[in-house]
């Protein structure tokens, strides 16, 4: 038997529509950097998002097209993420910490025919330019300093146009079409620090289905009552999903634009006061120590949405004192990226060593993302808290396939992808049989040594944990006698010096086994970051290989 229920397609444009109507008083806030804000109601966003589908229909953007984005975290970002999927094209998020040969294969291979970049970056896209022959209109919004607007404007074979005077005139309402849920709505290329990197096209679906997934009080569970800072890019995974799921519910946006750097942060959360914020731990590594060095008043802030690598315990715990309680969550750009949320059972004790234990681990799948542990010889691991194998998931938010650019098929390459369908993460880890997930490694970052296993996260952990220690990152180096061997390397606070001997003896307090310790250590100045702000582990074994690390062995 067929159900009764009615078949209405779960689009973008159904959000946007929701939104802009019965949550149009919410707002959406960017930080210009001056005295006062830009303020936006979803009702403007909404009417300013038809404006902007009727001016790119006018630059001849039909359905299917690919409209790029080189943009921060701000309203016109927005206005883009509702007006390009609702139009029926297709909203690509381009990340504007790539290098430039990065980014123009990616505006190459997804076909970007419309390009909307900020002014203040306009300077990034200038050089790609000749590499990007099917690129027809650039839209610059914002200030644009001058030179970079001569250059533009003598740019061959593209036109140039004013975001706002685009808009200009244009009707705030546009006949949105019925569309078919299964198709594309936005590109997302991974950060990729392995190969080049690859492009995940998410449906209108699996964007809907995803946002509900945020909003449940297990995920975020936001409401219009919430002012949310998001810091995440909104190239990075459509900011963990949050301007969607904020269309759902109303929760207002807090936008940093291009102030992404810890005192600007900080002044925005003591004067907008957010009620919550998401962002990778470096940035949250950069915020405490300038909350440290000059106290504000971020009492607001009490949520605090962590993910994209490991949370260290001492991030969580610094944060617990400020009053600002940590929700560690895991994913992947092939993952919407929402794949698990830490929230502690409702059986523990709040406060107790094991709310905090659990609290640290990755967290639970939702029931629309099922996770298995594979082992070596391709065997499903029993989720007993102790065998460790890769993570594989699949999920209607998860990704079948990568695009296959302009003119190819989309691919799923085996390493990426089991023969039954799932994803491959390439995620190392353990799932406990109240089903938390606690990752030990990414599998190429784990440390192999005589046999057995040591986990870099979990060395970098104890380390910065070390009141002298501002970051630590460790990874595998080749040893004759072991296979591979761990190499810290660390980054002193101010003022501290360097004690390899305290600091391994550190580790060893810490719950670390003797043959698990690092002999080789090497202070460094800053541990690379990858385009996300991620320890960059390629970089720094790189760095090793050429012999550029001072390593001391102890
Ligand atoms: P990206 O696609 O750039 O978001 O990278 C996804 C990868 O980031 C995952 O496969 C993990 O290796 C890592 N990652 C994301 N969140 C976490 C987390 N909470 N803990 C550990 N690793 C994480």
């Amino acid at each position: 038997m067929l159900s009764t229920m009615q078949d209405v397609p779960l689009t973008v444009t159904r959000i946007l529509r929701h939104g802009m109507t019965v949550h149009g008083t919410s707002q959406v806030t960017t930080w210009t950097g001056g005295s006062e804000p830009q303020r936006r109601s979803f009702a403007e966003v909404g009417a300013r998002a038809a404006q902007l589908a009727h001016a790119l229909r006018g630059l001849g953007v039909g359905e299917g097209d690919v409209t790029g984005t080189l943009m921060w975290n701000n309203s016109e970002h927005v206005e883009a993420y509702f007006a390009v999927p609702s139009m029926g094209a297709v909203l690509h998020t381009l990340n504007l910490r790539l290098p430039a040969d990065q980014l123009s294969y990616i505006a190459r291979h997804a076909g970007d025919k419309v390009i909307l970049v900020n002014g203040s970056l306009a300077g990034l896209l200038l050089p790609l330019l000749p590499d990007l022959p099917q690129l027809e209109h650039v839209v610059v919004s914002g200030a644009v300093a001058d030179e970079a607007r001569a250059a533009l404007s003598a740019a061959s074979g593209v036109r140039v146009h004013e975001y706002e005077e685009l808009l200009a005139g244009h009707p705030t309402a546009y006949d949105w079409p019925e569309l078919d849920e299964r198709r594309a709505a936005s590109l997302c290329y991974t950060s990729g620090t392995t190969g080049e990197p690859k492009g995940v096209a998410y449906s209108h679906r699996s964007i809907y289905l995803h946002s509900m997934q945020v909003n449940m009080a297990e995920s975020m569970g936001l409401t219009d009552a919430d002012l949310s800072l998001v810091i995440v890019p909104q190239f990075h995974c459509n900011s963990w999903g949050l301007p969607h799921a904020a269309f759902m519910t109303g929760i207002n946006m807090l936008m940093p634009d291009r102030f992404l750097q810890p005192a600007p942060l900080a002044e925005m959360i003591e004067r907008e006061r957010p009620t919550h914020a998401a962002a990778v731990p470096t940035i949250w590594q950069g915020l405490l120590a300038e909350l440290t060095a000059k106290p504000r008043d971020v009492s607001t802030l009490t949520q605090v949405t962590i993910g994209g690598s490991a949370c260290p315990p001492s991030l969580m715990k610094a944060f617990d004192e400020l009053g600002m309680r940590v929700f560690h969550a895991w994913g992947m750009t092939e993952t919407s990226p929402l794949g698990t949320v830490a929230r502690p059972p409702a059986t523990v004790a709040p406060g107790s060593e094991e709310e905090f234990a659990y609290r640290l681990t990755q967290g639970r799948f939702p029931a629309g993302v099922e996770g298995r542990l594979v082992g070596p010889g391709g065997e499903v691991l029993p989720w007993d808290g102790a065998s460790a194998g890769e993570l594989e998931v699949r999920g209607p938010w998860v990704t079948g396939a990568y695009v296959g650019g302009v003119e190819g098929e989309s691919t799923r390459p085996a390493d990426k992808f089991s023969e039954d369908g799932w994803l491959k993460t390439g995620d190392v880890g353990t799932i406990s049989p109240d089903g938390y997930l606690t990752l030990t490694d990414r599998a190429k970052d784990v440390i192999k040594s005589g046999g057995e296993w040591i986990s870099s996260v979990e060395l970098e952990n104890v380390l910065m944990s070390h009141p002298d220690i501002a970051e630590a990152a460790v990874v595998a180096v080749p040893d004759e006698k072991w296979g591979e061997r761990p190499l810290a390397t660390v980054v002193f606070r101010d003022g501290a010096s360097a004690d390899f001997l305290a600091l391994r003896e550190h580790l060893a307090s810490n719950g670390i086994a003797r043959w698990q310790l690092p002999e080789r250590w090497a202070v460094v100045a800053e541990v690379p970051k990858t385009s996300v702000g991620k320890f960059n582990k390629k970089v720094l074994r790189g760095r090793f290989a050429e012999g550029a690390l001072q390593v001391v062995r102890v």
